[in-house]
């Protein structure tokens, strides 16, 4: 048969182990249209997120260097990495909640990896080396000025497209703001950072302009595990065996080979499931041409289950496991930041004396205390510290302090009460820390421990 590989070897690879360069054709269909509007539409939602503003914060920054994130117009801090855990696990379970109905759909259809391939890198591709055939054909000849001049003019605009991929990449990390703030500088005054970008557009442009399907088969982790997510009902790129064999003589299938050539991982679906296919759906546009053609029903390739569609469980164990841990990561989310205050309060006690006694006809006690003060929100917030107890009183008294947007601040303060409000040498009280936005009041009470003469 017809490009048929020997079963133990990969698509992408000779008898020598060697790599087999990829040269995917172009195909036209109802797949690919969708599919190529979708990826359009997310390759500019991924060069814009950082740009994109909620609440006047970055829809997504993660500033790992100051420990400061902001997703959905939240800001999150290093205090907070069980919610940051949280929103990145609902992510995380999505996307296998998606595997097991729809099977490797993220890998065709939204990894950056696939869309940014498909709609800058391969376009440029053929826009200046012309369609697969002439890329095999240029490859394949003698180095001569046309393809030393194709080539570089091609790797200038990839290193231009990457470049950009690379701030915007950035951007996720440091912020649009400094982004463009260090485009304003010299190198000189960020080299570290001006190394780092030159060093991540040269990976994107080899990941993106020469490695690509190689990614997906060697390096990518979630293409390994996958497979573990799929079961017999989820929905794959599958080809009917029972419709298409035997090949040309009695089958559909007419063993013409576009559906391999058309494959960007150079698989033949043929062969059955295999790792390798990222479910774009190509090779389903492919065989459909032919099957115009030759007068033939349409979905000899298509999406389907093991078992037919017929037959198919979209509501089983696996969908409601995914389901269950999907709904209690996000209702765990939506409790703790509906909890959340926006002074993050750490009280502890001063490493001095234990307590002082005062002269006076109550026997005064002092205890010592520091307190760190941390603003989560937005907005300027006046704090007030109140004691919940009239018998405890602060020696000097802590109102109306301004903390701006983020800011963290340190204090020290001393608490009084009369010695008979210690049982046995000690005392549990509470103070009440009360930050004002506006018109708007949260109160957050902090329980201290108060010592004294037993
Ligand atoms: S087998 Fe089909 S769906 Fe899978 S990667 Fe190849 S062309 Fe895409
Ligand atoms: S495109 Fe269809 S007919 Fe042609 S080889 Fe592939 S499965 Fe067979």
């Amino acid at each position: 048969m017809r490009n048929e590989l020997p079963p133990d070897r990969l698509s992408t690879t000779n008898e020598t182990g060697k790599r087999v360069f990829v040269y995917p054709q172009t195909i036209r269909g109802k797949w690919q249209k969708r599919r190529s509007w979708v990826s359009v539409a997310l390759v500019i939602f991924f060069l814009a997120i950082p740009w994109l503003r909620l609440n006047h914060r970055p829809v997504l920054l993660l500033d790992v260097i100051h420990r400061k994130f902001s997703i959905l117009g939240l800001q999150f801090w290093a205090t907070d990495v069980p919610l940051v855990v949280l929103i990145f696990l609902i992510f995380g379970i999505g996307i296998a909640l998606i595997t097991s109905v729809l099977g490797r759909a993220w890998c065709g259809w939204s990894c950056p990896q696939t869309v940014y391939i498909d709609v800058i890198y391969r376009r440029i591709e053929k826009w200046v080396e012309g369609d697969a055939i002439e890329q095999k054909r240029l490859d394949a000849g003698p180095i001569g000025l046309d393809r030393v001049l194709k080539k570089s003019f091609k790797w200038f605009l990839f290193v231009l497209v990457s470049w950009v991929i690379s701030h915007s990449f950035l951007a996720y990390f440091i912020g649009s703001d400094q982004v463009l703030e260090l485009l304003k500088h010299s190198p000189s005054e960020n080299w570290g950072t001006f190394q780092a970008v030159w060093g991540f557009t040269a990976i994107v442009a080899f990941d993106f302009g020469w490695f690509r399907e190689q990614f997906c088969i060697i390096m990518c982790p979630y293409g390994r595990f996958q497979s573990v997510m799929m079961d017999r009902d989820s929905v794959i790129v599958h080809y009917d065996a029972k419709r298409g064999e035997p090949r040309r003589d009695g089958g559909d299938c007419i063993d013409c080979g576009k559906c391999v050539n058309v494959c960007p991982t150079g698989i033949d679906i043929r062969r059955g499931v295999q790792l390798e296919c990222i479910a774009c759906t190509a090779c389903i546009d492919a065989c459909d041409s032919v099957m115009t053609k030759i007068k033939k029903p349409e979905g000899l390739i298509r999406f389907d289950t093991e078992g037919g569609m017929k037959n198919r469980k979209i509501l089983r164990a696996r969908t409601f496991a995914y389901v269950a841990l999907l709904s209690a990561s996000s209702l765990a989310l939506i409790f703790l930041l509906s909890t959340r205050k926006n002074i993050e309060v750490t009280l502890l006690r001063a490493h001095d004396d234990p307590y002082r006694m005062l002269e006076g006809e109550d026997q005064p006690v002092i205890n010592h205390f520091k307190l760190k003060l941390r603003n989560r929100h937005f907005a300027t917030v006046q704090v007030n510290l109140n004691s919940t107890d009239a018998r405890v009183n602060f020696v000097t008294p802590i109102r109306d302090l301004s903390l701006e947007e983020s800011e963290e601040r340190d204090f020290e303060f001393f608490v009084r009460f009369p010695k008979t409000f210690l049982k046995e040498g000690r005392a549990e009280t509470r103070l009440e820390i009360q930050s004002r936005l506006g018109e708007q009041i949260e109160n957050q009470n902090e329980e201290i421990t108060l010592i004294g003469p037993f």
